[in-house]
């Protein structure tokens, strides 16, 4: 990798997703981490949690993918708000919104969350 990011990219960290994934070891989770985190752009990294929450709060309906996921996700979240979603998104499932056993007793988002709206 280190060999390429000096050969290819002048020892300069690329800000752009498409030019991430050319490192080895890069995939797509990873390069929007990169772009968001470090460069501030609106990319968004799409983990278990964020794919998780997600879908319970019904940001996204049957993804099938991380993929689709992201795709949803920026289409309908302001760019300034993508890397702090993001964030949000990781904490929330988390923290709160666990993968086995929500924690929808504390939850403050129960009022927009389609999964506790179906439980009910
Ligand atoms: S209400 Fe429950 S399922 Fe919905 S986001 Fe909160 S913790 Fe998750």
């Amino acid at each position: 990798m280190a060999q390429m990011l000096v050969k290819d990219f002048d020892s300069i960290v690329p800000d752009k997703v498409d030019e991430l994934q050319k490192l080895p070891g890069v995939g797509r989770k990873t390069a929007n981490v990169i772009a968001s985190v470090v460069y501030d752009k609106p990319a968004m990294a799409v983990d278990t949690h964020v794919f998780r929450v997600s879908e319970r709060l019904g940001l996204t309906t049957a993804s099938k993918s991380p993929l689709q996921t992201e795709r949803e996700l920026v289409k309908y979240i302001p760019e300034e708000l993508i890397p702090k979603a993001h964030h949000w998104l990781i904490l929330h499932g988390r923290y709160v919104c666990l993968a086995r056993k929500p924690k929808c007793e504390i939850c403050g988002l129960t009022a927009f969350c389609r999964y506790f709206a179906k439980k009910l």
